[in-house]
């Protein structure tokens, strides 16, 4: 199916749409989707591809056409057929950008974190080159996609692995340990629809659990921040790698 046109409702989210590339979808269809977390990269027949990053609260929704369109409405692909493509997005955050025939993306994307590409092998590569600790070394998006902080917390916990230890300590049995622990935790967290949800709260092991008691060994939850964010864990089990030297 063809699209027909593109029309941005928002300029915030058409920031990085211009005019020209706006009129360059016409005429295109999508031949395939691919999804990095809160990526989405359309590939387009003419080689072009294009790139939506949802941020907080983008989706796709699917309109008949015709009519009013859905609440939130910030960007609309409009087929053949008349049926629309929109972009809803309550905080208007998402961006959209059309990138040239082998173009690098301006932001260089993990895989995600559900995708069989994710494994021991990749994280182990992609954090040894990071100085920054593991916890938000998995906020990462160029590490892997699709692990917000609520996830990073409990993947950490089911890991037994300390959310202080600098990414490029962690070893190949954590690293094992922590795919695992990732795709334990989404799977919990993820809703009918695929997305990411905090649905899933009365099953959190650490997430906002400040001053409770672990489940695992009785010892209470600390709240830190890592990188301006909130980092739950239990000092108590949550002790691999064995550190050299006692951090602070
Ligand atoms: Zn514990």
């Amino acid at each position: 199916m063809r699209i027909a046109r593109a029309t941005v409702l928002h300029p915030h989210v058409g920031r990085r749409l211009s005019k020209a590339s706006l009129r360059r979808l016409a005429g295109r269809s999508i031949s395939r989707v691919e999804r990095h977390g809160k990526h989405q990269l359309a590939l387009l027949d003419d080689g072009s591809t294009l790139h939506v990053h949802f941020r907080m609260s983008g989706d796709w929704v699917i309109h008949p056409g015709g009519g009013e369109l859905p609440r939130f409405a910030r960007f609309v692909l409009e087929l053949e057929d008349g049926s629309q493509i929109v972009l809803a997005d309550p905080r208007a955050l998402s961006t959209v950008q059309l990138l040239a025939p082998g173009a690098p993306l301006t932001t260089r994307l993990g895989p995600d974190a559900v995708s069989t590409a994710f494994d021991a092998a990749h994280l182990l590569s992609a954090l040894a080159r990071r100085r920054i600790a593991i916890k938000p070394a998995l906020l990462d998006q160029s590490v892997v996609a699709g692990i917000g902080n609520i996830y990073a917390a409990e993947a950490l916990w089911l890991a037994r692995i300390d959310p202080r230890t600098p990414a490029s300590e962690v070893g190949a049995r954590d690293a094992e340990r922590l795919v695992r622990a990732v795709r334990r935790v989404l799977a919990r967290g993820r809703d009918g629809s695929g997305r990411y949800t905090t649905s899933g709260a009365a099953r959190l092991n650490v997430y906002d659990r400040e001053g409770k008691r672990c489940s695992r060994c009785g010892t209470r939850i600390e709240r830190i921040v890592q990188a301006a964010r909130s980092t739950y864990w239990c000092r108590g089990c949550q002790v691999s790698p064995a550190p050299r030297a006692k951090r602070p």
